[in-house]
């Protein structure tokens, strides 16, 4: 690789390059718990996922579902009193779970990114833009000089859409969907296989997030990018994903692509978020409201954890948890209307 060019040197880890399609980050049985004054909270309860080179993976649910836990989960960006209690990170061939820290902050520097809400969170406001991404660069390439870092870091903004000029900008001279798309450069800097992007849209308008979304589909296409898309808008999903992974309560609800999903939802709980979409074809009808309210994870209901709230809840929703389980082709769910139920004294079906 020289000097210069868009891409720096690859920190390798276990396994050859992988193709477009197959998998490159394998997330086993994997719980995440806060410990709190009232006890233990468990915002991940139990995950397995896998995530394919190459595709965009919308990760949905409501506020407290676990989604932004499980994105840092996988970083293993998790700060106490939160700590992964089970589960395994194979990311590229390696369980990242067993990596020391300081290997750990290699790979997530240069194989992993993150892009926040508020980038001004991850932007030092008191360093421009050039700084950010020479720094980025130089720190994991110290070979590299600082003018070449520039060049690169030059050609990146350009790349995302932004006048290379602007380099020596600080963040709060950009909006806010400018400050995401440098975010992608950071990331981008590294060649980073895999970018985590949490909520990136919701505080941009909606002209800007549709040109955001589009640019997170070109960078796709052109690096070979995986994206993992976190959101609570369902609508954003349906723009961008090739893949939607619903959750509640800390756990897998749905998995499926997004055509399978908006089409033909099995879970009752994503088949409430997409009737509570809004739909301008439907002027003058009343939005579906879901009833009830997310559950608090201290006292994470019995069985499935979506059983108070279900229009379809049979008994044993509330006596036994369902799996997540693959119901046909590419499509998992974890919900009893789906799976055969065991046979316990005094449970009756509905
Ligand atoms: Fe509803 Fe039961 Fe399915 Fe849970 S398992 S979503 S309560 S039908």
């Amino acid at each position: 690789m020289t000097e210069g060019s868009l891409y720096g040197e690859r920190i390798t880890l276990g396994e050859p390059p992988l193709k477009a399609g197959e998998i490159l980050y394998s997330l086993r049985d994997v719980s995440v718990e806060y410990g709190t004054r009232a006890g233990p909270v468990a915002a991940v309860d139990h995950v397995s996922l896998d995530i394919r080179k190459g595709e965009i993976l919308g990760l949905v649910g409501e506020s407290g579902c676990g989604k932004s836990t499980l994105g840092k989960a996988m970083l293993r960006m998790i700060s106490r009193p939160g700590r992964i209690t089970t589960g395994e990170l194979w990311f590229d061939g390696v369980d990242l779970v067993t990596l020391s820290e300081r290997r750990m902050r290699e790979i997530r520097g240069a194989r992993l990114g993150m892009v926040f809400q508020d980038p001004m969170t991850s932007l030092n406001p008191l360093s421009r833009i050039v700084d950010h991404l020479t720094e980025t660069i130089m720190t994991h390439e110290p070979s590299v000089s600082e003018a070449a870092a520039r060049d690169r870091a030059a050609q990146l903004i350009g790349r995302l859409g932004l006048r290379e000029e602007r380099i020596d900008d600080y963040p709060h001279q950009f909006s806010g969907g400018m400050r995401q798309r440098i975010m992608i450069a950071l990331a981008l800097a590294l060649q980073a296989d895999l970018v985590i992007a949490d909520e990136p849209t919701t505080a941009l308008d909606v002209i800007v997030e549709a040109q955001f979304l589009d640019l997170l589909r070109e960078l796709r296409d052109e690096f070979d990018l995986t994206i993992v898309l976190i959101t609570h808008n369902i609508g954003v999903v349906a723009e961008v994903a090739d893949r939607v992974a619903v959750m509640y309560a800390g756990r897998m609800a749905e998995l499926a692509s997004v055509n399978e999903l908006f089409l033909d939802t099995k879970h009752p709980y994503g088949q409430g978020l997409l009737r509570a979409v809004p739909n301008i074809e439907l002027d003058g009808t009343e939005l579906y409201q879901m009833a009830g309210a997310p559950p608090n994870l201290l006292h994470t209901p019995s069985g499935c954890a979506f059983h108070p709230r279900c229009p379809a809840v049979m008994p044993i929703c509330s006596q036994h948890q369902p799996e997540f389980l693959q119901r046909e082709g590419d499509h998992y769910t974890a919900c009893w209307l789906y799976q055969d139920h065991p046979v316990k004294p005094g449970v009756h079906d509905a």
